[in-house]
């Protein structure tokens, strides 16, 4: 069993995008190696965490790589540390981030790569085509981020073949999801996550225009014999079949995904955080001992006790913004 531990370094970003999920952006909020090294001694030093085969440390922001500097820092700290402990974690960890790009070609970025090499996975965020990334992927004064972003691509494909990106849906961008997924295969990249924004953004009659994007996606999948090479999220296969009695459980990660934000709250998951829930309380600490559980208990058939075999199952890919 994976445990993933995220570490809310900043929360700044050279971004606005239109949906970000992160209410409050500021530069001043960033965390300090101090609250960061403590958060690990807890980590490390607490027997609860040792039923976890495996570890991710995701870093996450706003944007990340602004904060390379303290990321190699922690990094560093959690490599050695793992290995004075002789921790079970050492050597079974990654590091993972999802960026906006922008900084990927830098000289810092870079360094950290080549640094930890085979251990660190990265996520670039391009939302499809320039008309669909720059509809909501923008600097602060309104210009459209993909001409900086595309740039980056062909250097990370060399360093991450298999690597993945995120696009994210809202509904201003629906009638560009077909062109947007055909793009990024044309990039080169094979594994395209999707996810509707969670907020609400949606307007009447969404609904028939995104299912109309879809047919005519699978149709281009299909025809173009892509169906079997290409890893998309809106047509993996497990959606449509009926779910296996072994994977009754539920699909939000909370109690499984510990973020912890720049003044040392730890969280079930970054959602919990009061920087993602807008005008709702966040659930830190003591809080989330009690959230956790009952939210645990809701497996899926608890959560819609009648059978239903040809029920679709609903996105299992919780992920973030970003
Ligand atoms: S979605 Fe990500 S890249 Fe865009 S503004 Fe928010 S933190 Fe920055």
């Amino acid at each position: 069993m994976n445990k993933t531990i995220t570490f809310i370094v900043t929360k700044d970003c050279q971004l606005n995008c239109k949906y970000c999920y992160l209410v409050g952006k500021n530069s001043d909020e960033i965390m300090t190696f101090d609250i960061a090294k403590k958060a690990i001694d807890y980590i490390l030093n607490n027997k609860d965490f040792l039923k976890y085969d495996t570890v991710s440390f995701d870093f996450i922001g706003g944007e990340p790589t602004l904060e390379i500097d303290l990321i190699d820092r922690i990094s560093d700290y959690l490599k050695t540390e793992m290995f004075r402990l002789n921790h079970p974690w050492f050597n079974k960890y990654m590091f993972d981030f999802t960026t906006n790009g922008l900084l990927y070609n830098s000289k810092k970025v870079q360094l950290y790569i080549e640094k930890n090499r085979n251990h660190i996975d990265i996520t670039i965020t391009i939302d499809g085509t320039k008309r669909k990334h720059d509809i909501n992927r923008v600097y602060k004064d309104g210009r459209g981020s993909y001409d900086d972003v595309v740039k980056n691509i062909p250097l990370w494909l060399s360093q991450f073949p298999q690597c993945s990106t995120k696009v994210t849906i809202s509904s201003e961008d629906i009638p560009y999801i077909k062109e947007s997924v055909i793009h990024i295969i044309n990039l080169g990249i094979k594994t395209i996550h999707i996810n509707c924004v969670f907020e609400n953004v949606w307007k009447e009659g969404d609904d028939l225009l995104f299912e109309n994007q879809l047919v005519s996606l699978g149709d281009y999948l299909i025809d173009n014999n892509l169906y079997d090479k290409i890893e998309c999220a809106f047509f993996n296969d497990f959606i449509g079949k009926p779910l296996p009695i072994q994977k009754n459980n539920n699909w939000c990660g909370a109690g499984r995904m510990l973020s912890i934000d720049a003044k040392g709250n730890f969280y079930p998951c970054t959602r919990f955080a009061q920087y993602s829930l807008r005008d709702k309380r966040s659930a830190s600490n003591v809080r989330w001992r009690a959230a956790v559980p009952g939210a645990k208990a809701r497996t899926t058939t608890q959560r819609r006790p009648t059978p239903c075999l040809n029920e679709p199952r609903p996105s299992a890919l919780c992920t973030r913004q970003g």
